[in-house]
């Protein structure tokens, strides 16, 4: 049996009288990308904020590393391996890049951050050298592997990624792309929502298509192609 870092079932999710997620099931493991699409308002990022435990759980079980965290409040979560990089809000511009990475991990005892700012370094070398640079003077890019790498700080196991291109030009997508697919090598679990459908299939491992808050899709990616997701955008699927 595969391992599995997260294992949602049967979700519902919504605001107050408002039903957005109506049995969602969605997994990821480790060394693996879990692609999840859909159009505007599908629910995507309803999905990634009810696993965060920001918005709360109506029906249904997430579980974490094998332990049920549907009722765990979100920086338990997060200390219990899970991270998640927040569309568009990439990172406090007016800090510098070692302060946001410090942010990362405020939990961390003293020593334990600053060894996990070094790692942060070698895996962004282009933050080591913009270290005392404030966030602002960084391009976008920039700004989001810096957000990435502050997520990443506390090394959680399981990485979400909710539309991380949003803004860049293509080919910093394609760097970012290719981020994404380091970290899936190095064996986290990642949850990558996109808009881009082309780009999001290149890299993905699992692909989940969300259509009014229904699952409609979940295939490894070799049986998945984009006509298969346009349809669906288009309602026709
Ligand atoms: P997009 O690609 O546009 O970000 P999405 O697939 O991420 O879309 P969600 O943002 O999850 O979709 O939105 C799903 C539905 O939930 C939409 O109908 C939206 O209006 C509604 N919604 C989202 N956030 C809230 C909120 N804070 N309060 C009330 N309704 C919300």
């Amino acid at each position: 049996m595969t391992e599995l870092y997260l294992r949602v079932e049967n979700l519902v999710s919504g605001y107050g009288d408002l039903t957005v997620l109506r049995d969602v099931a969605l997994s990821a493991s480790p060394g693996k990308i879990t692609v999840v699409l859909g159009a505007n308002g599908a629910g995507k990022t309803t999905l990634l904020s009810t696993i965060t435990g920001v918005v709360k759980a109506q029906a249904g079980t997430i579980e974490l590393l094998g332990q049920d965290v549907t009722r765990t409040p979100t920086h338990l979560r997060v200390r219990q391996g899970l991270a998640l990089v927040q569309e568009g809000k990439r990172v406090f511009r007016q800090r510098t890049v070692e302060e946001n990475l410090a942010l990362g991990g405020r939990h961390l005892g003293r020593r334990d951050r600053a060894a996990a700012i070094e790692v942060a370094y070698r895996r962004f070398p282009v933050l080591k050298d913009k270290s005392r640079q404030k966030a602002a003077l960084l391009s976008g890019g920039q700004q989001q592997m810096l957000a990435i790498a502050q997520a990443l700080v506390p090394e959680p196991e399981v990485l979400m990624l909710d539309e991380p291109s949003a803004g860049l030009a293509p080919v910093i997508v394609k760097e970012l792309l290719a981020t994404v697919r380091t970290l899936r090598d190095e064996g986290k679990a990642v949850v990558l929502v996109e808009q881009l459908v082309g780009e999001a299939l290149s890299v993905a491992d699992q692909v989940l298509v969300l259509n009014r808050g229904h699952v409609v899709i979940d295939e490894p990616a070799s049986a998945v192609t984009e006509d298969d997701v346009r349809a669906i955008y288009l309602g026709v699927g």
